[in-house]
């Protein structure tokens, strides 16, 4: 037998084929419907989100406070997680533990737990693989498979914090893939993970990051106005970015910043633009002024990454080269901070995920 959920609600089958129902891809209302269409009372539903998303319990039988008969009776129509890990490697330097899951199709993808002196911080990927393609990125150079399902993406989260015994305090969807095609099912993750009675995360420490496509930009305006936005400009024109970043060439520079003040118009937030410095392609004098032109009076905090080696042929700027960039930018007003990775020796910082399997 088999369950689905659909927008006209909970459909059964009996096919000989089993295809479980993963409660981690419900919203909560979802997971009420779900909990009301098995007979159950509705306050079920909250005892099985606090299982779930506050004790981190991964399968009905430990549920104690459903009854055995429930319990059995859920395991034959549903499950609460669909992926698993396979390989922990944890960084020398800082701590930083970056994770290999295996998901049901046999595809991999990788996030990566930072921790900060006060707070730890979960990265988690939405598609395996990436279709933008940015050539000095490696998860851009190991092409697009498919995207992820919300439970694959909401597991990532979970599955971190079971496995290090305390909550995170920040999510922020840089890992791979491009969150903005795969839209609906990041609205969802952001919609389970900041509900109250699901993880309760506040949406102001969910970052979303995108490499700028317009309409994402807006959606995410308007649907989650108190979530953090960054976009990955890493060119100061379209003739750098063409290349860059591959998706300038169907949305340009000028789209991109129209579509950011248009956001700040509408949330009062400020954006972070990310910005990978790359030795001799985008990290001189010139390209920060231009950048800087480009930016003038919005409320955008730049975030310069010098490049983490992961694709030959390109190479991260010197440390002069990236303090004068830095120093060019903030003496005209402009808030910039220089990235300090994390994770270096394990691949896990930013555009090295998925180079080692
Ligand atoms: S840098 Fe980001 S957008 Fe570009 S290929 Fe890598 S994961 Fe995709």
């Amino acid at each position: 037998m088999s369950v689905r959920y659909n927008k006209q609600g909970f459909t059964f089958s009996s096919s000989m084929e089993v295809e479980l129902l993963v409660l981690t891809d419900l919203t909560y209302d979802e997971l009420e419907n779900f909990v009301k269409s098995q007979g159950l009372e509705r306050y079920r539903a909250d005892q099985i989100a606090d299982w779930i998303y506050d004790k981190y319990v991964f399968n009905f039988k430990d549920m104690t406070n459903l009854s055995k008969q429930t319990r059995n009776e859920l395991a034959k129509i549903a499950k609460i997680i669909d992926l698993s890990p396979v390989e922990r490697k944890v960084s020398k330097l800082d701590g930083t533990t970056k994770y290999l899951w295996i998901l049901e199709d046999g595809n991999t993808v990788e996030s990566v737990y930072i921790v900060h002196p006060n707070r730890n911080t979960a990265c988690l990927s939405t598609q395996v693989g990436c279709p933008v393609g940015c050539p000095f990125c490696a998860t851009g150079q190991s092409g697009f498979i498919r995207n992820l399902k919300t439970s694959e993406i909401v597991g990532q989260l979970l599955f971190m914090e079971k496995l290090h015994g305390e909550k995170v305090n920040n999510v922020v969807l840089m890992g791979m893939g491009e969150p903005a095609f795969n839209v609906d099912n990041v609205f969802k993750v952001l919609e389970i993970l900041t509900h109250p009675k699901l993880r309760n995360i506040g949406a102001r420490r969910i970052t979303v990051s995108t490499a700028g496509v317009p309409e994402f930009i807006e959606a995410l305006g308007k649907k989650f106005p108190q979530v953090r936005l960054s976009v990955s400009l890493h060119a100061p024109n379209d003739e750098k970015r063409d290349i860059l970043v591959p998706l300038n060439r169907k949305y340009p520079i000028a789209l991109v910043i129209q579509a950011l003040k248009r956001y700040i118009e509408d949330t009062g937030r400020r954006v972070t633009l990310e910005y990978v410095l790359i030795s001799d392609l985008n990290d001189s004098p010139d390209d920060a002024r231009e950048l800087y032109n480009l930016l003038k009076g919005l409320k955008i905090h730049v975030n310069l990454i010098p490049l983490n080696p992961a694709v030959e042929g390109y190479k991260r700027p010197s440390h002069e080269r990236v303090t004068g960039f830095a120093r060019y930018l903030e003496a005209r007003g402009v808030e910039v901070t220089i990235r300090i990775e994390k994770g270096q020796d394990i691949d896990g910082a930013c555009g090295q995920l998925r180079m080692r399997r």
